[in-house]
């Protein structure tokens, strides 16, 4: 049993207000426990970066860039431990892990380049004798509240591009798998990051209720479901800070008659399926053109019975353990009633256990059909592997099943027509849309967000929304006469003749 606790100033710091287990959802076996921090705890670390940004903020971007570069280099060659302690504290496959990783050094790869994308502009001569040059500057303590889900990638997408503009921050982890965030910390110091620009604190609700209220915390990123990230924006902004919080989904695929249907049933599954479905942009609904849905249904049917369940370190596993036992059972209870009220469900992943791991959170994947619109199964978010197939008669009829859906994250279509493709990304009010790609989780030189449910606030995360959301503009009209007496100097542009000039 281990104890994860925070890191505050550049050391790592003990304490609480209670303990949270720390499960392998593998075994079930708990391995160890987090602090959850305690107000004065919390707000120590806002002290750290407060004081920290003072410094930071003036570094200059060379050195900040440099820090950044090596950075990269420390998260590159500390992927597989990275990759190895959020498969052991969250349950996805190591491939998976590894990937999270990878989508996280694309996102410090992007702010490595952060020189570029701070660059001012400027006017010359905007009016007679009178420049006006603008650029940005950074906002102060940030703040971050991340899910279970992505214990490495969602950090990755708000602390590099906060500390890349000259903010400091305060992470608050997930408390199920808190580990990474740690090591994350360490890395960041042994780039030479000075100590109090990245702070860690374990905790729950009561740790974030400090950071949604404090003068000194600029800024709140979140990511989380809805309820929770809907909250955090209105207490956040209602105390002057500006907020992303990236919220729930309930990403729709559609298919249609003319799609390559092996291709779309082979990528269905494995969005719907990878990662045990805990991913917001794994695609829990795929709404197919009847006349193709007993083929397409029978496809996906036959790729997820292939699927290999088991612990997510095992060679060879495809999707591995739920977080807790708690969220595995309320998957269940939805699969359930979903067939008491008269859902089909064709493939039933209730009750699996890999052999030798019968105490592990393990649910199979299950596929419904039949399901009515106003049954859980389709209204809620169920963040498991659950896949829901609907049949439409036509492309209109999806894209108002979509329009009719209260999130707005991600969607896909598999169609062979580019004209319902491009018909269907103008019509969905959904941030990230992908043609024949199932999830299309945009690289970090474009920003990441969703509409409606899936996103309370202005600006998407990372990306130039990022860089806009960690700094604020300013805007410098400048005019230097020469002192009273002396001879305005005359002169021309370069090229022109001096008759013109
Ligand atoms: P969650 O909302 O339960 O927790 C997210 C964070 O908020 C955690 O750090 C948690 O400690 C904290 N928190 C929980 N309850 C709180 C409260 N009442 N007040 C303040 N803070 C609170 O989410 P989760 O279960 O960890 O993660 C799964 C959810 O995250 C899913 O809904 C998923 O769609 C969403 N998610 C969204 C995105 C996205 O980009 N939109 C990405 C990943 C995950």
């Amino acid at each position: 049993m281990y104890t994860v606790s925070h890191y505050i100033n550049g050391r790592v710091v003990t304490g609480h207000r209670a303990l949270s287990p720390i499960f392998n959802p593998a075994t079930g076996e708990q391995i160890g426990q987090a602090e959850n921090a305690t107000a004065d705890l919390v707000a120590e670390a806002i002290t750290a970066a407060k004081d920290a940004f003072a410094v930071w903020s003036q570094v200059s971007l060379g050195r900040r860039t440099a820090i950044l570069f090596k950075f990269r280099e420390l998260l590159a060659a500390h992927t597989d431990e990275l990759a190895a302690i959020v498969t052991r504290e969250q349950g996805k496959v190591l491939a998976d892990a590894a990937g999270e990783v990878g989508r996280g050094l694309d996102v410090v790869e992007y702010v490595c380049g952060i020189p570029e994308l701070l660059k001012g502009e400027f006017s010359m001569q905007a009016s007679t004798g009178l420049d006006i040059y603008s650029f940005r500057e950074p906002i102060g303590v940030c703040a971050g509240v991340t899910p279970f889900n992505f214990p490495v990638m969602c950090p990755m997408w708000m602390v590099p591009v906060a500390i890349a503009c000259g903010n400091t921050f305060v992470l608050k982890p997930a408390k199920a798998d808190p580990s990474a965030s740690l090591l994350i910390a360490k890395l960041f110091s042994e780039a030479g990051l000075p100590d109090g620009v990245l702070n860690v604190v374990q905790g729950d609700r009561h740790a974030v209720k400090v950071l949604e209220t404090h003068p000194d915390v600029r800024s709140l990123s979140f990511v989380g479901s809805t309820a929770v990230g809907k909250e955090l924006f209105e207490i956040g902004t209602a105390h002057g800070k500006r907020v992303q919080a990236l919220s729930g989904a309930k990403n729709h695929g559609v298919v249609l008659a003319d799609a390559d249907l092996e291709f779309a049933a082979a990528n269905a599954v494995a969005a719907a399926f990878g990662a045990a479905g805990e991913r917001c942009m794994a695609l829990p609904v795929i709404a197919v053109q009847q006349a193709v849905a007993d083929q397409f249904l029978d496809l996906v049917v036959e790729k997820a019975k292939a699927i290999k369940v088991a612990d997510g370190s095992a060679p060879g596993a495809d999707m591995g353990a739920i977080i807790t036992a708690a969220e595995r059972d309320r998957i269940e209870q939805i699969v359930t009633e979903a067939e008491r009220d008269g859902a089909l469900v064709v493939l039933d992943g209730r009750g699996f256990r890999p052999s030798g791991l019968e105490s592990g959170f393990f649910t199979g994947p299950t596929i419904l059909d039949n399901v009515r619109l106003d049954q859980r199964a389709y209204t809620e978010e169920i963040f498991g592997p659950v896949l829901v197939v609907i049949r439409v008669p036509d492309l209109q009829a999806a894209i108002d099943l979509i329009r009719g859906n209260p999130y707005g994250n991600g969607a896909a279509i598999f169609t062979a027509s580019g004209a319902a493709a491009r018909e269907f990304a103008r019509a969905i009010p959904v941030g990230m849309i992908g043609v024949n790609v199932p999830i299309p989780v945009p690289v970090a030189y474009h920003s990441f967000g969703g509409w409606r449910d899936s996103f309370f606030g202005e600006t998407h995360i990372y990306g130039p929304e990022g860089v806009a959301f960690f700094t604020e503009a300013k805007v410098v009209t400048q005019r230097w006469p020469k002192a009273r007496g002396q001879q305005q100097p005359t002169f021309h542009f370069a090229g022109a003749s001096s008759a013109a000039a």
